[in-house]
């Protein structure tokens, strides 16, 4: 424990090197708890034990119970937003869960997943899908409640991110598709609300637990946030864990990229169980929980700051001077390119 510590706290110093001077962007950070990827895998044994969890069944109902009653402890009070989903095998009852940690501003950034599992005729338990994205949030929910906040964070579990036909497209059309139906109704529900220019950013993390993870690039995900996730992990060393290769992904940050909220997909689809009854618990790793959850906790300052200017003015200051100390001429295309890039 103390080796670990003392660890850490080079990683910390290293990071702030990093990151440079300033204020601390978590003054409470030294009280505050670290992510634990033991107890976010404590989590996803609890709901796989609950058996096969698609939306509308039982099951569900009691991963929701579950997740409602660890959150509780936490002091926190979940917000049900229930919605019925028409589907192509009728109309199903859905339910996301919503926690929220104020911050100083009111505007907020999302951290988000599914916690529902696909529908299948086998018996399919989802340890990886749906499973480690749902315990996940619950134990960065412990964390993040314990520390001061610039921007308001809203901690999401969608229901309804699975197909109901075997495939993601299979059924559905473009306007209204058989899949991401929690992820939809919330920014139908923002939208109608007037709140969708309160939603700052989003950060969607599915299929984290693979005790083989490699992330990839989601081509579909806002540049910069996939930069600021990618940043930090290079910075705590996990680059062979957030490799340097791009996909393309649809997933439930799609809506939200449509409604104009800047977004990224944290996700690791090279899974050979996904959709088969090998989705079980001794795929998952707690050592995979823990980076993406050190990782995450790393970069969301980074993204406070991209999103409050400070860290766009900072990194514009940067440009400036590079370009003045060049000996190049720019040409003028090039230099509004770059302009462009940053405001
Ligand atoms: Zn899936």
């Amino acid at each position: 424990m103390r080796r670990r510590a003392v660890v850490c706290l080079g990683v910390m110093m290293v990071v702030s090197a990093v990151i440079g001077a300033g204020p601390a962007a978590w003054p409470g950070k030294a009280q505050a708890p670290s992510f634990d990827g033991a107890r976010a895998f404590a989590h996803v044994e609890r709901l796989v034990a609950l058996g096969p969890r698609p939306a509308g069944s039982p099951a569900l109902r009691q991963a929701r119970a579950y997740l409602t009653r660890q959150l509780a402890s936490l002091g926190l009070t979940v917000q049900e937003q229930p919605f019925t989903a028409s589907t192509p095998v009728g109309p199903v009852e859905m339910v996301n869960l919503i926690v929220r940690l104020p911050g100083d501003r009111p505007e907020r950034i999302l951290v988000a997943g599914h916690y529902d599992t696909k529908p299948m005729r086998e018996p399919f338990v989802g340890a990886n899908d749906g499973g480690s994205s749902a315990a996940f949030l619950v134990e960065l929910a412990r964390v993040l409640v314990a520390r001061p906040q610039a921007l308001t964070y809203e901690i999401i579990w969608f229901d309804g991110e699975e197909a109901f036909c075997e495939g993601w497209t299979e059924c559905g059309s473009a306007a209204r598709p058989d899949n991401t139906y929690g992820s939809r109704a919330y920014v139908d529900a923002a939208r109608a609300a007037g709140a969708l220019p309160s939603l700052k950013a989003l950060v969607l993390v599915d299929m984290i637990g693979d005790r083989q993870l490699e992330i990839r690039r989601d081509t579909n995900s806002t540049p910069w946030l996939v930069d600021t996730v990618w940043a930090a992990a290079r910075r705590l060393g996990h680059a062979r864990t957030f490799v340097e290769r791009d996909l393309a992904v649809e997933d439930d940050h799609l809506p939200f990229l449509q409604a104009g909220v800047p977004s990224v997909d944290l996700i690791d689809l090279d899974y050979p169980a996904w959709h088969t009854p090998a989705d079980t618990i001794d795929q998952v790793s707690p050592d995979s929980l823990q980076i993406v959850g050190d990782v995450l906790l790393d970069a969301l300052p980074a993204i406070e700051r991209g999103l409050t200017g400070s860290e766009k003015s900072e990194v514009r200051s940067q440009e400036f001077q590079k370009l003045r100390s060049s000996k190049f001429e720019l040409r003028s295309s090039k230099f509004s390119a770059l302009l462009t890039s940053y405001f």
